[in-house]
């Protein structure tokens, strides 16, 4: 999936949790944090290609892509399995443990809003024809439906026309049937 279906897809995902689970009291300063990581997290799977959307928007992004590419491996190796996720994970959570002295926001709803984000890419590429290697290191690429033929080509005409707003469909049914719980989310953001 190209970078833009992997954004709003991490921000479905997040419109799928925070419609399925009780959402926490957190700060405006928290949501807008945390709306990032997500961001960030839906991306950061495909570090592992030099021409990833994230190094295109950082400073010094062709640098650190030539320190972190080689690192990963080839594309959709390491950083699309599970082991990839926990890497992810850890290596998030000690970066924000490490910034909670001059960050003041709930670092815990960051770390999930990342994995989260980290977690829509892989389900999304597992949409993909070349799939996702789930059980890394065994190279065994899964995909959804089963059958290759059914899958969709990355940045090709099912993504645009039906992936994409269908998403977007998705978000606006889910903040339709939950819309007073999202009112009441977005007025207790203080
Ligand atoms: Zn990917």
């Amino acid at each position: 999936m190209t970078g833009r279906t992997h954004d709003l897809a991490a921000f479905t995902a997040m419109t799928i949790v925070l419609s399925a689970v009780p959402v926490p009291h957190i700060s405006l300063g928290t949501a807008l944090v945390a709306v990032g990581a997500n961001m960030v997290g839906g991306l950061a799977p495909d570090l592992d290609q030099p021409s990833a959307k994230l190094y295109s928007n950082i400073r010094g992004g062709t640098i650190l892509s030539k320190i972190i590419d080689p690192l990963l491996g080839s594309h959709r190796l390491l950083s699309h399995s599970i082991l990839g996720v926990a890497l992810f994970g850890f290596v998030s959570k000690m970066l924000l443990d490490a910034s909670t002295s001059f960050i003041i926001v709930n670092m815990e709803i960051v770390w999930w809003a990342f994995m989260i984000g980290v977690v829509s890419h892989l389900i999304m590429d597992t949409l993909t024809k070349e799939g996702v290697p789930w059980l890394f290191p065994i190279p065994i690429h899964f995909g959804f439906p089963p059958l290759r033929f059914f899958r969709v080509k990355t940045g090709g005409f099912i993504e645009k026309s039906l992936v994409f707003p269908g998403l977007i469909l998705l978000n606006g049914y889910l903040f339709f049937v939950n819309y007073t719980m999202f009112v009441q989310f977005f007025k207790s953001l203080e």
